[in-house]
């Protein structure tokens, strides 16, 4: 199978990509803007590979589509804009990635022919939970700029499944932590301003409740999802590892050695959404399961950021400059 993969050069793209070439024979076109958040050296492990193929570009660039799909069996869409601190300080970028692109992707999707189109979406789109977990036939009360965007993109996608049958399933899931994430979300943020001797900014009273992915694990989900998930259907994808900021900020500073006086409490997020959670036994019937324990997974991924500085230096640069 061709596989066609938008924002590939992104953290989980670029996991899924390495997945892909590691445990299949399909082929793979990468497909990517190239943002701040993407980079073709996240792709360093896999790129002497034949069966990967590179193509930079927009998602909302309707030529530059239309041009390089032709020829994939299958999409899975993961480019967007992804920060929900900078949705806050400029959404209009927000709507034209998540929702335009998506658009542009259903549409020449459709036009074209394609046997699925995998759309990868966030818990985030259901909203704040106080108790209980969402389960996918909840409805959609997004509450930022970035999460209303992709609660749009998750419309536009069924909308052309329902009007034109264009092969859509879309996975739902939760935060996630592994190699080669932007060094602006919170693990490798916290982790990466510690190791340059800092101190880790803390919103609010610290106690927003999120669940903790494994990227491996939400890429051995989505894999299952494009080949097992029913079309028109939506599917969670969430390790039940639920952490507030303040456990997931005493971890790491367990683990680097560090103490309560490299915290900063700083003033809440804007509109800061108190806890996500979402129930995953639909993506479990298809023979699903997460595989890492948080324990281990966290433990991998502060070794990785240990270990890798020559990546995420750079990085750090251009989040002070912006
Ligand atoms: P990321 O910001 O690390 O990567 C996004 C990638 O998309 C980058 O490579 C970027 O260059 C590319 N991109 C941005 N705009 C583009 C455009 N117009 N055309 C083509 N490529 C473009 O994001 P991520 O964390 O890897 O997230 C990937 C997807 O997973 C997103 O759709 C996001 O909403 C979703 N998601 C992320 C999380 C998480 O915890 N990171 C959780 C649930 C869902």
């Amino acid at each position: 199978m061709r596989i066609f993969v938008t924002g590939g050069a992104g953290f989980i793209g670029s996991a899924y990509v390495r997945h892909l070439l590691e445990r299949t024979d399909d082929e793979i076109t990468v497909f990517d803007a190239l943002t701040y958040a993407g980079a073709w050296s996240n792709l360093d492990e896999v790129r002497h590979d034949p069966r990967l193929t590179l193509v930079q570009g927009s998602v909302a660039d309707r030529a530059a589509v239309r041009q390089a799909l032709p020829g994939h069996q299958a999409v899975v869409h993961l480019a967007a804009e992804s920060h929900v601190d900078r949705s806050l300080l400029d959404a209009d970028v927000f709507v034209r990635t998540n929702c335009d692109g998506t658009n542009v992707m259903c549409d020449i999707a459709t036009q074209i022919g394609v046997d699925r189109f995998l759309h990868i979406s966030t818990d985030e789109v259901y909203g704040s939970i106080e108790e209980g977990s969402f389960v996918e036939t909840d409805g959609l009360q997004p509450r930022s700029p970035y999460s209303a965007a992709k609660a749009g993109a998750d419309l536009i996608a069924m909308a052309y499944h329902e009007t034109y049958e264009l092969p859509v399933v879309i996975t739902r899931s939760s935060n996630q932590f592994g190699p080669y994430q932007f060094p602006e979300k919170l693990i490798p943020f916290f982790v990466t301003t510690l190791l340059e001797g800092g101190k880790v900014p803390l919103y609010g009273d610290g106690l927003n409740v999120r669940d903790w992915l494994f990227v491996e694990d939400n890429c051995r989900g989505v894999q299952t999802v494009l080949n097992h998930g029913k079309v028109g259907e939506v599917y969670n994808i969430g390790a039940g590892n639920e952490r507030t900021n303040r456990e997931i900020t005493d971890v790491i500073l367990a683990a680097l050695g560090k103490d309560e006086s490299s915290v900063d409490y700083v003033e809440d997020r804007m509109g800061h959404d108190r806890r996500y959670s979402i129930a995953t036994a639909k993506t479990e019937a298809l023979g699903w399961a997460p595989s890492m324990t948080f324990e281990a997974a966290i433990e991998a991924t502060i070794a990785w950021y240990v270990d890798h500085r020559a990546w995420w230096e750079p990085l750090r640069e251009r989040v002070k400059n912006r």
